[in-house]
């Protein structure tokens, strides 16, 4: 073997849901929003100067980080953007986990924080959640280098009560703790963004990805104490200047200024995830209490692969993963009330 190969950085990377081409298809597998972005997103696409590109873009990003300072009421330095939470959250691990005590996370959480802590060589341990799905806070009360976890959690939809959230802020004073809160605004005004004011060891990061429509504009943030930001900045800024590309900007500010559409259409998913609890029950599905805009369904019946292919043949999409104990479940994106009809049509006749 030569020098350079046994040099490489290997990883085992993230695996990403598909992106099945086609118009007829119902893709419940990626926890996308349903609706189209807000219609100021839309104008403004639609006004935009290709002249303009010919220019770098603002490396700051400072009327999308104007608009969010106003929108959460924090402080413009409170605020950091990236491309997608990904992009903020792999961001938040080189510059806060850097310390030989092994970072946490729940065993069953987003599938990237283990690629992160692999590919920047941080050293990590998982604690399991309890049977029900649910984060024991007790488990990050030992020494390690820093917290992150989901909430509410992926791919269960569970959401943590906030004290219990402050509890694991509270109880770990010396490391960053980072609520990524990529599906809070399905969980009804239970952000910790308001703990930010009290706890300067809190990020919270969260994205236009899902409540906002815009997963293909890549547009993440996260929110915490001037310090954390600008140590933040000063790694993005060692790392690449302008991640935030000029349309991402302006379109990011239009989602921001649409706050009625936003309130709206988050409201009807959530109201279609209630509906489509009900009916999922009725087909004796079972699964945690979703707080976000997916479900996370077993049957007793169904093998979860099966059923996973099965829909697939019928141009329904949603996710399996094959992995100890997520493997008899569908993890199903709350899509239109229309999409989630033709779902439960099949489901109704199945194994017909
Ligand atoms: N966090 C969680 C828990 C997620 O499920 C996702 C979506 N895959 C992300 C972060 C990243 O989302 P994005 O980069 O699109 O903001």
């Amino acid at each position: 073997m030569r020098a350079w190969e046994t040099n490489v950085r290997r990883v085992v990377p993230y695996v990403p849901g598909d992106q099945p081409k086609g118009d007829h298809l119902i893709k419940l597998n990626t926890n996308e929003n349903p609706y189209p972005p807000a219609p100021g997103v839309c104008r403004a696409l639609r006004e935009m100067e290709a002249d303009r590109f010919r220019k770098y873009p603002d490396p700051s990003s400072a009327s999308l980080v104007r608009v969010l300072a106003e929108r959460y009421d924090v402080d413009e330095d409170q605020v950091f953007v990236g491309v997608g939470s990904d992009d903020v959250i792999a961001m938040a691990f080189l510059t806060f986990f850097n310390s030989d005590r092994p970072i946490l996370f729940p065993d069953i959480s987003y599938s990237f924080y283990r690629v992160w802590a692999d590919l920047f060589r941080v050293p990590y341990e998982t604690s399991a959640l309890d049977e029900a799905f649910r984060i024991r806070t007790e488990d990050y009360e030992r020494p390690n280098g820093g917290i992150i976890f989901p909430n509410p959690n992926a791919p269960t939809g569970l959401l943590l009560p906030l004290e219990d959230v402050e509890e694991i802020i509270r109880r770990n004073p010396d490391v960053v703790v980072i609520v990524d809160e990529a599906y809070i605004d399905f969980a009804g005004g239970m952000s910790a963004l308001e703990l930010t004011r009290k706890y300067d060891n809190l990020l919270v990061v969260q994205t236009f990805s899902k409540s906002r429509s815009m997963a293909g504009i890549r547009i993440g943030y996260a929110i915490g104490n001037a310090s954390l930001i600008r140590a933040l900045n000063d790694v993005k800024y060692s790392f690449n200047s302008y991640t935030m590309n000029m349309p991402s900007q302006i379109l990011g500010v239009e989602a921001v200024k649409d706050e009625a559409y936003f309130r709206e259409t988050v409201a009807r998913i959530v109201e279609t995830r209630e509906w489509a609890k009900g009916e999922l029950r009725k087909l004796g599905f079972s699964f945690p209490d979703s707080s976000s805009n997916f479900i996370f369904a077993s049957h007793e019946q169904f093998p979860a692969e099966k059923l996973f292919e099965d829909l697939r043949k019928e141009q329904i999409y949603v996710r399996y993963f094959k992995q100890p104990r997520l493997d008899h479940y569908l993890r199903i994106t709350i899509g239109t009330r229309e999409e989630m009809e033709a779902l439960f049509a099949f489901l109704k006749v199945y194994p017909g």
